[in-house]
Order: C-alpha cells, then structure tokens, then sequence
C-alpha cells in the first residue's frame, strides 16, 4: 500500500512508475530512444528552471555532484558547510585537487550570503559550492541572494533533496550548476543524476584539468547519452515526468510545502523541536528534535512497529532526532496517516 515510506531519500515510487521500468530494452541511440528523451526534457527543464538542457547520469546523486565540481578550474573554491553534505562537497573538491576555504553556519541555519559576499570579494575563486537543501537537518538555503553573492564566481549546486520540491531556476537566478539525484523529489528510483549547466559554465569547464572521463560534463553536450544509459530508470523517468506534468510543478511545490507545514505544525503540538529554524524550513525533509530520555532510533523502531519508515537523525543528530522525508508522490492524506503512527509512537 502506498504511504508508508517517510525516509528523505530514496523515497516510495509509485507502482505505475515501477511498472514502466519492465518495458523490453531499446537501442539507445535508436529513434524510440531519441523519442524518450525528448519526451522527458522539457520536465526535467522546467525542474531546474533552465532552457539548456538537462543531462543524466547513470549515478546516483553524488555522481552528477563530482561532475560539477570537476568542472571547475583549477584554483581555490569556497564550500559553504551547514551540514553533513555541505561537508561533503568541500570534501569532493578537496579530492578534485582544489584548495577548499569553508565557511560555516550552525546544524539548522543557512550560511549568510553577506558572508559569502566578503569572502569572494577578498579572494579569487574559481566556484562556490552550496548545498541547496541539507537533507541532514532540512535546511533549505535560498538560491537567488547566494548567486547574487557569488557574481561572476561561478555556483555550483547540488540539489539532490530540492528538486522537483523546490524551485532551482537555474536561468533567473544565475546559477552556473545545479544537479539532483533520481531518488528523492523525483520519486524515481536510485541509479540516475541529473545536472544542468549554464553556457558560460561550459566554456570554463575547457579550462578545468580535473574533468575525468566518466564524469567529463564535456562528453555529455550531445543529443544522446554518451555511454549507455540506465534504460529501466530512463523507463521510470518517462513514466513519472508525464505524471508530474499533469499535476504542474507549481502544484507539486505547493503540496511539498503543504507537507511540510502539517508536520511543523504537528512538532508544535507535541512540542518537538524542529532542527531547521523558522524562515529555512525545507518543503522537501524535516528533522525533528525528540523529548529525552527517547532516542532516535527508538523512535523510528517504534513507528515501524507501526508500519511506517522513517528516517533516522544523520550523523550528530543520530541519537536525539528522526527525520520525514515528506516529497515525491507523497500527499497531504498520506502524511496525515504517518502523523498518526507518530503519534501513537510518541505516547506509546
Ligand atoms: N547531497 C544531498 C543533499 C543528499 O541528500 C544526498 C543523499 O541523501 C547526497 C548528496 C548524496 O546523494 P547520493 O546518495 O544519491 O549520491
């Protein structure tokens, strides 16, 4: 029965879009295969809010991350670190070969574009890398006044718990790269990243000694994939792009923040802490900060005695917090099932 997987990432799929990916295989470079692409392009643009077009990726998120990342020149790059996965990107470029400056905000704060305003300004970047929603505490960092921050400093962007549950506009706001994974607010499975690049971006990219071969953004500027491509989950996306289509992604993001709110509102009932603060609260995962002596995982062992999964609280956050993934094809009804289980766990 669907509804009851709440982990923020990978998140339920839908049964029709399981289905899909049992179609027999197609040659990828084949007309059936060109028409699939094209059939999922213009979703996939307006996920990123781009007219350029949207690569995959046979790879789950961290994949379409790297890429970027080895994109830039080289050089010195600054990694804003709010969680776990802001640490990682820092830790990527590192291993990129780049010097990495970090700047840092508290578990559950945003870094301030002001900040990041001064450190590009004092020193040469060559790329800022933010995470736009750290899925480890559910806070979501706003695109438009880093980018702003940045200027000419081209922003990389790893999306992975955003997309499809928040706006990117990769155009509007000038972002040189964003990227996703399949398995969170696309409600695909796992296997497939996806990443979008500005024109200016890829003129760069010919300067970088760090692009790999897999990984090369370069090798993907043409019409079909250069290496074979995960079909069953092209399969899936071709299902699951006509179904966010029909419900229009500014009803998706309206119902993500709809999700969101129930629980917020729920954690204020049962007076539960909320790791993110108020005003960078993501519409995509919240984390939430539980009554001692309950621990995390007795929590979340106690609501799948109920039959329901959620996430347990990342890294530090692992023994007071849990964590709902309230996206994809999540609904308002469904997440007021799982409050129930919550409910019920919490005064068990
Ligand atoms: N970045 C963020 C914000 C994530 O939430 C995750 C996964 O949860 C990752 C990176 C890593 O993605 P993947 O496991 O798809 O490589």
């Amino acid at each position: 029965m669907f509804g009851r997987f709440f982990v923020p990432g990978p998140v339920e799929v839908h049964p029709d879009v399981l289905a899909a990916m049992t179609r027999p295989m197609l040659h990828h470079r084949g007309k059936e295969a060109r028409d699939l692409y094209a059939r999922v392009a213009p979703t996939l643009r307006e996920v990123f809010g781009t007219s350029r077009p949207v690569r995959f990726l046979a790879s789950s998120g961290t994949g379409a991350v790297e890429a970027g990342i080895r994109a830039l020149p080289p050089g010195r790059v600054l990694a804003l670190v709010n969680g776990a996965f802001g640490e990682r990107m820092a830790r990527i470029a590192e291993t990129c070969h780049h010097e990495v400056d970090r700047i840092e905000a508290p578990l559950g704060r945003i870094v301030d574009p002001d900040a990041v305003a001064a450190k590009v300004r004092a020193t040469p970047y060559v790329g800022v890398l933010a995470v736009h929603n750290e899925t480890s505490t559910g806070a979501l960092q706003p695109l438009l006044p880093l980018a702003r921050a940045a200027g000419e400093v081209p922003l990389v962007v790893d999306s992975i718990s955003g997309a499809a549950g928040a706006p990117i506009d990769l155009d509007a706001n000038g972002i040189a790269y964003a990227c996703t994974g399949s398995q969170k607010a696309l409600a695909l499975p796992p296997g497939l990243g996806f990443a979008a690049a500005s024109e200016r971006f890829l003129a760069l990219a010919r300067q970088s000694t760090e692009r790999g071969f897999y990984l090369d953004l370069l090798a993907y500027e043409r019409d079909t994939p250069p290496f074979t491509p995960a079909l069953p989950l092209l399969y899936a996306l071709d299902a699951q792009v006509a179904r966010i289509a029909a419900e229009g992604l500014k009803a998706r993001f309206a119902r993500h923040r709809a999700m969101a709110g129930m629980t917020w509102d729920w954690a204020v009932r049962k007076g539960l802490g909320i790791t993110a603060a108020e005003g960078c609260r993501s519409p995509t995962v919240t984390c939430f900060e539980l009554p001692q002596p309950l621990t995390g995982p007795e929590f979340v062992e106690r609501v799948r005695a109920r039959g329901y999964v959620v996430g347990g609280g990342y890294g530090p956050l692992k023994e007071r917090c849990f964590r709902i993934g309230h996206m994809g094809d999540q609904t308002e009804a469904t997440v007021e099932g799982l409050l129930h289980a919550c409910d019920d766990a919490l005064s068990a």
